[in-house]
């Protein structure tokens, strides 16, 4: 038995932890009552994927460690969910990456920022972003438009775990090489992305981690030659596929 006393032999153990995971995160004022909601989304679409990272996710998420590799300034936006599900694992792709981490919520409050805030930094965070709250994404009103001027306001590439619809097309508005994680493919944050990740996040984020590492020394001919490679359309279509004709492979 572990965190949550779910067998690790039961077949969904794994959906069913998430799923303690997110309830914790309400009650310790991390996760909103709609990150609930969103949890209960990601769910159905991850049952439908066979709870697996497919393979155009992982060709996407080493797409998206390219970026990193290559970004002037990459922040990773960090909200209630993701801040219950993987912060550790949050806080290793930035280190792996040199990424600045953001607090961004759809549902913004001063104390819930403080609260996931100090959740990363309990997981190892030294910097978090987010707070001060000095810079706007245009075309949004006032509360969703919020971010940190020297964070995502500056950034060249964002990573966007689970993002608002709205927020999403906004960033893309802004010129960012936005990179999405999201089980839904037909979700506007997907299809607004430049690198759609159809994966559960709690996958996907160690997995970007991983191929980053392995890039680490690789030349930046190489790594523009894995992005020019990838499609996002195309990424979008097979996740798609997959969900519909259950072949996952
Ligand atoms: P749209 O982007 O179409 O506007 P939305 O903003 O209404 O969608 P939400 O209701 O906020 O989307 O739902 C959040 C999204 O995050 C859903 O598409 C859901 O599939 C996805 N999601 C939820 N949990 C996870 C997870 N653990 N990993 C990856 N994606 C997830």
């Amino acid at each position: 038995m572990t965190e949550v006393d779910v067998p690790e032999s039961h077949p969904r153990y794994e959906s069913l932890l998430t799923r303690h995971r997110i309830e914790a995160g309400v009650e310790k004022g991390i996760t909103s009552k709609q990150g609930l909601i969103a949890q209960g989304r990601g769910e159905a679409y991850d049952y439908l994927l066979g709870e697996r990272t497919i393979p155009s996710a992982d060709e996407a998420a080493r797409v998206a460690a390219a970026h990193f590799r290559l970004a002037d300034q990459a922040v990773v936006s960090v909200n209630g969910n993701v801040a219950a599900l993987c912060p550790g694992e949050v806080v290793e792709l930035a280190d792996a990456t040199g990424a600045d981490i953001e607090v961004n919520l759809f549902n913004r409050t001063a104390e819930r920022m403080e609260r996931i805030a100090d959740h990363l930094r309990e997981h190892g965070a030294e910097a978090v972003l987010g707070l001060s709250a000095d810079g706007r994404i245009p075309g949004l009103d006032h509360e969703r438009a919020t971010v940190d001027a020297d964070g995502i306001g500056s950034a060249d590439v964002v990573l966007v775990p689970l993002e608002d619809g709205d927020r999403a097309e906004a960033l893309a508005a802004m010129g960012k090489t936005e990179l999405v994680i999201d089980l839904n493919p037909l979700s506007r944050s997907a299809q607004s992305a430049s690198v759609p990740i159809v994966d559960n996040v709690i996958r996907a984020i160690p997995n970007i981690t991983e191929h980053a590492r392995d890039l680490r020394d690789a030349p930046e001919t190489a790594l523009r030659d894995v992005i020019d490679g990838f499609d996002p359309e195309t990424a979008l279509g097979t996740a798609e596929d997959a969900i519909r004709s259950g072949d996952l492979d």
